[in-house]
């Protein structure tokens, strides 16, 4: 073969074009972790001192009224905002204030931002197959898209998020429930080690919600996951560890019970139109 084909070889992996990233070591520490983390807009301190860690396979919820920084939180993580000053690693390893937004993504935290973004006019599968070409560090799959590896992991995340049935179906008639799922399913291609899901259950009804449910609580283990969520009776029914953002930083964490029951959880939260628990 000459040597031109042997270049467009379909399943070639071009180990120099693959760039280097190296591990997250988490064999002596959390996966995620945060310490007195400030940052102001305007002079108001959205994030106020805020230390936090999460353990590599945990599934942790944060909640906290409207206003307490849990966007700008994520924000920080994924490299969108800078903080003032604090730290914030992925592992040991890796400083994540050092690191830019597409670099922190191909380390492997994936953000599902709150309203879908799936390509409407494309089918389930090809959503899928899509966000796999489009993870910089997995370029050669473009050329090698149909190959069984490439298929056996849109097979795999199909069955994950509960649309097999749908994978050839425009992503666009999807319900909106539906469409959340896909888009989990897109940063799943990716294989991250840490997932962050802002309100993933607004708008969506009760079957819908208990699926979704399932779905966070089945991929804890496999991966870390970090949901900020309204609802209560969502939160409760998926909660190993919450975590209560007030003015920035943690009032308090625990079990929901715990957090639920303390006197100043509860007062943070009156007032306002969620209930405690
Ligand atoms: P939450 O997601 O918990 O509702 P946010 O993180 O969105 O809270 O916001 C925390 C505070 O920071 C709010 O008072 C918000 O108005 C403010 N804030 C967030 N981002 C910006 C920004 N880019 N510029 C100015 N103020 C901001
Ligand atoms: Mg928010």
């Amino acid at each position: 073969m000459s040597f031109f084909h042997n270049m467009i070889d379909r399943d070639r992996v071009f180990d120099f074009l693959v760039p280097e990233v190296s591990p997250v070591d988490v064999r002596h520490g959390p996966i995620l972790y945060l310490e007195d983390v400030s940052v102001s807009f305007d002079g108001f301190k959205a994030i106020n001192d805020l230390s936090l860690t999460i353990d590599d396979g945990e599934l942790r919820c944060i909640i906290g009224p409207n206003g307490a920084g849990k966007t700008t939180m994520m924000d920080i993580i994924t490299g969108k905002t800078r903080p003032d000053s604090g730290s914030v690693w992925f592992g040991s390893r890796h400083d994540l204030l050092t690191r830019n937004e597409p670099e922190i993504a191909r380390l492997g935290i994936g953000r599902k931002f709150q309203k879908p973004t799936v390509f409407e006019a494309l089918s389930v599968f090809e959503n899928l197959e899509l966000s796999m070409a489009c993870d910089k560090s997995l370029w050669p799959s473009l050329t090698a898209r149909l190959s069984g590896e490439v298929n056996d992991r849109i097979d795999e995340v199909l069955s994950t998020i509960g649309l097999k049935g749908q994978a050839r179906r425009p992503a666009g008639i999807l319900s909106h429930g539906q469409k959340q799922w896909l888009e989990i399913g897109m940063l799943l291609m990716q294989r991250p080690r840490l997932l962050l899901v802002d309100e993933p259950v607004a708008g969506m009804t009760e079957q819908e919600m208990a699926r979704t449910a399932e779905l966070l609580t089945g991929l804890a283990g496999k991966h870390s996951v970090v949901v900020v969520e309204h609802d209560m009776g969502f939160v409760r029914s998926i909660a190993r560890t919450v975590t209560v953002l007030h003015q920035g930083s943690v009032l308090a964490e625990g079990s929901m019970d715990q957090v639920a029951s303390d006197p100043r959880v509860v007062e943070v939260y009156l007032g306002g139109d969620e209930e405690a628990a």
